[in-house]
């Protein structure tokens, strides 16, 4: 099978200011890896903690000065191994004024909470051309995105947050990655997709990093089946949408049928 990108599929580097994150998604690619390299425990990830200043100063000098030629990429990923919320906005402002300062472009990734995207849109209202914003919005269901992404905004917060910046004129864009489930996956996409100037992007769970109770718990791995995913992109396909964009992975999975 082919190797995913991951989050290089998005842009050329990431840029992340705090260890942990408080929504402690069951499927955590981030918590999963720190585990393995003993850096934290699995069920300390959710006491997140923010680096200092000084570090975030660090890590500025250490960005990239050469300059990106991909067009489909953006400079910087901001955050990808934790969400943003109250508890580190200040130093996110921080750092994304100083790679704003520095004309680079920035994706920011997160499960919108309306404090923190209220924030985000007032100070960077300057800054439009170079933010897009992604919400990764997996569900729908709300019973679904609480039980996998426990401590995560709920599936409305999102949908607000959304419209609010879109309605602020920032370029949005929206992750449904993973897709926690398909049975509200097209009516989920056709309620979001007025809101979104930029692409949608869909993604099924990669299990390497998911503790297998989870995943036998709902029956989840039902939703990935090559099967079920040609007929899921079967019908959003239908829907005649231009910005509908696959990750890697899901296509990966789709093609190894095809081939067998
Ligand atoms: S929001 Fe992202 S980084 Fe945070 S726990 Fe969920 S998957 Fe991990």
């Amino acid at each position: 099978m082919a190797k995913t990108k991951g989050v290089y599929e998005w842009a050329k580097n990431n840029f992340n200011i705090s260890i942990g994150c408080f929504n402690d998604c069951k499927y955590c690619y981030s918590s999963s890896i720190a585990h393995r390299h003993g850096r934290v425990q699995r069920d300390c990830w959710k006491n997140m903690y923010t680096k200092s200043y000084a570090k975030i100063d660090e890590q500025l000098k250490r960005l990239p000065k050469t300059k990106n030629t991909d067009p489909d990429l953006y400079d910087i990923m901001f955050p990808s191994s934790h969400d943003l919320f109250e508890e580190n906005l200040e130093e996110a402002c921080y750092a994304l004024s100083k790679i704003l300062e520095l004309g680079k472009t920035i994706l920011i990734v997160t499960k919108p909470r309306i404090a923190v995207i209220s924030e985000l849109i007032y100070r960077f209202q300057d800054y439009k051309k170079q933010i897009l914003f992604r919400f990764t919005m997996g569900t729908a269901d709300d019973d679904v995105r609480q039980y996998w992404e426990f401590n995560a905004s709920t599936v409305r917060e999102r949908m607000i947050c959304l419209y609010l910046t879109y309605k602020a004129g920032f370029n949005t864009s929206v992750s449904i990655e993973p897709f926690l489930e398909d049975y509200t996956l097209i009516k989920h996409i056709k309620r979001i997709q007025p809101y979104v100037t930029h692409d949608i992007w869909v993604g099924p769970m990669n299990f390497t990093h998911v503790p297998k109770e989870y995943i036998e718990e709902l029956n989840q791995d039902l939703y990935y089946t090559p099967e079920n995913l040609i007929r899921i992109k079967n019908e959003i396909d239908s829907l005649g949408f231009d910005n509908i964009r696959y990750k890697d992975h899901f296509l990966n999975k789709i093609k190894l049928e095809v081939s067998t």
